[in-house]
């Protein structure tokens, strides 16, 4: 474990020394909940209306594919007017793209973001990378199924796939989520031990809190 990670005693400005211990005082070890359905079907209908016109994107790029979401931002392909935007941090988006590959140690990093998502959130796996590894399917530090560490909701196939197959992909999530099909956040939180095991099996350096929102 990293030494700033370990617990410690610090003397605070008045003298007094008191105990810390980061992983414990600077996360929230919560376990993740199943988000119930709201007491009406017509009820729940709206809000799930409501979230598919409400995509926030975490700007978070984690292989080739992350260069094809740069044209979305830009006026030829302008994915806003599809109500789909990108944020700077976790815990303003709700939908997170894993654009390609994934190196082990860039998922302990993606773990940690998805985590600190708010519910409701989706995952879109972006390419051939994401399904069973790609042209790395057999390199020694990426993974080959992303859904054996984060739950995906929806896979845009492809070599990279383009942005106008980003824009059909957002055009079906907003179906999935309409339908109340996009359940991957319950996904994980009901198989939360099983996840938990297969992200501990390829990360060694398991230095945060088993959730860590
Ligand atoms: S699917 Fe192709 S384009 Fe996408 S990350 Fe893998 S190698 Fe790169």
């Amino acid at each position: 474990m990293k030494e700033e990670l370990q617990k410690r005693i610090v003397k605070g400005p008045d003298g007094v020394e008191f105990e810390v211990e980061p992983l414990r005082d600077y996360y929230c070890e919560a376990q993740p909940t199943v988000m119930p359905a709201a007491y009406s079907k017509i009820v729940e209908g709206f809000f799930n209306w409501a979230r598919s016109e409400s995509i926030w994107i975490l700007g978070f790029g984690t292989g080739c594919g992350a260069i094809e979401m740069r044209p979305l931002m830009t006026p030829r392909f302008d994915a806003y007017r599809y109500g789909v935007q990108w944020r700077p941090t976790p815990r303003q988006s709700n939908l997170f793209i894993i654009s390609g590959y994934l190196s082990v140690k860039t998922l302990k990093r993606v773990i940690r973001s998805y985590e600190q998502m708010q519910n409701p959130k989706y995952v879109i796996g972006l390419g051939s990378c994401t399904i069973n590894g790609g042209m790395y399917w057999d390199s020694y530090n990426t993974i080959k199924r992303l859904d054996h560490y984060l739950p995906v909701d929806l896979y845009i196939t492809g070599c990279m796939p383009r942005p106008e197959a980003l824009i059909a992909g957002f055009v079906d999530l907003k179906k999935l989520i309409r339908a109340g099909r996009a359940e991957g956040a319950n996904q994980y939180a009901e198989n939360f031990d099983w996840y938990k095991a297969n992200q501990k099996q390829v990360i060694y350096d398991w230095d945060m809190p088993d959730y860590n929102w």
